[in-house]
């Protein structure tokens, strides 16, 4: 088995280190990694400026560039094969709900699925790295029965899993849910720079709206890990007859 591995929170991350370290004697691994933290660039690609390769001293390559290029690079001529499955992560913190658009862990993942080919983003649900080696031993885990159980040689697919901070022993069992939803983003934060110009801040991500049974919000505040499989299409399918409706109406008015 060939494993790429890669994440959004930079290729010195203690979080891609301990995956690293989990998986590397249950395949040929290898790791591509933005140089620098790319988190909530979600699938960008760079497209109007040069990408370059370094190799760390422990073997991992860095790029200078988003999740999804180091995946889209490795995938289209630098690792001059094609690997069986990518990995993404461990992120620092939450990947759940609505944050799954916006995640470069995510992101990393989901240019792997676009390939063809299956892959799994891992986050822990703290941000803080506590317990990242039981997170990290139940990637491994998962990753090992997925194996055995042959689901990696088949149709691809693309799991979005977020594991509580925990020690091994506390986890909770792998629980399928779908996401749930959070509220919308917190206020901007403005400050004044030392050259008296007004910046702006992302404001911290909304809280969870819908955590009912059966989200991964739920999920990981029962302890238990959560586990969605996302798809890329986007289209609103419940939805598309009353906008057949519309759209017909529209076009007659045009
Ligand atoms: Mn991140």
């Amino acid at each position: 088995m060939k494993i790429l591995i890669s994440n959004d929170d930079g290729y010195q991350a203690p979080g891609i280190v301990a995956l690293y370290e989990a998986l590397k004697d249950l395949a040929d691994v290898e790791v591509i990694a933005p140089e620098q933290n790319n988190s909530a660039k979600s699938n960008a690609l760079t497209l109007h400026s040069p990408l370059y390769v370094n190799r760390a001293s422990n073997g991992f390559r860095y790029v200078n560039g988003t999740p999804a290029d180091c995946v889209h690079i490795a995938l289209t001529g630098l690792l001059g094969y094609r690997p069986d499955l990518v990995v993404s992560g461990i992120n620092n913190g939450a990947n759940m709900g609505d944050d799954t658009i916006y995640s470069g862990t995510v992101g990393a993942a989901m240019e792997g699925f676009l390939f063809g080919i299956p892959a799994i983003a891992f986050s822990q649900v703290e941000k803080n790295w506590t317990h990242l080696e039981s997170a990290a031993c139940k990637a491994r885990d998962l990753v090992l029965q997925m194996s055995s159980q042959k689901l990696i040689a088949g149709n691809p697919w693309l799991l979005n899993v977020n594991i509580p901070n925990r020690p091994y022993g506390q986890l909770g069992h792998v629980k399928l849910c779908r996401l749930g939803r959070r509220h919308a983003a917190e206020a901007v934060i403005t400050q004044v720079s030392p050259r008296g110009d007004t910046m702006y801040w992302i404001g911290a991500a909304g809280a969870s709206k819908d955590d009912a049974d059966g989200t991964d919000f739920h999920a990981t505040t029962q302890g238990h890990i959560s586990m969605t499989p996302l798809k890329v299409d986007l289209t609103d399918h419940e939805s598309l007859s009353y906008w057949a409706q519309t759209a017909a109406r529209l076009a007659s008015k045009a």
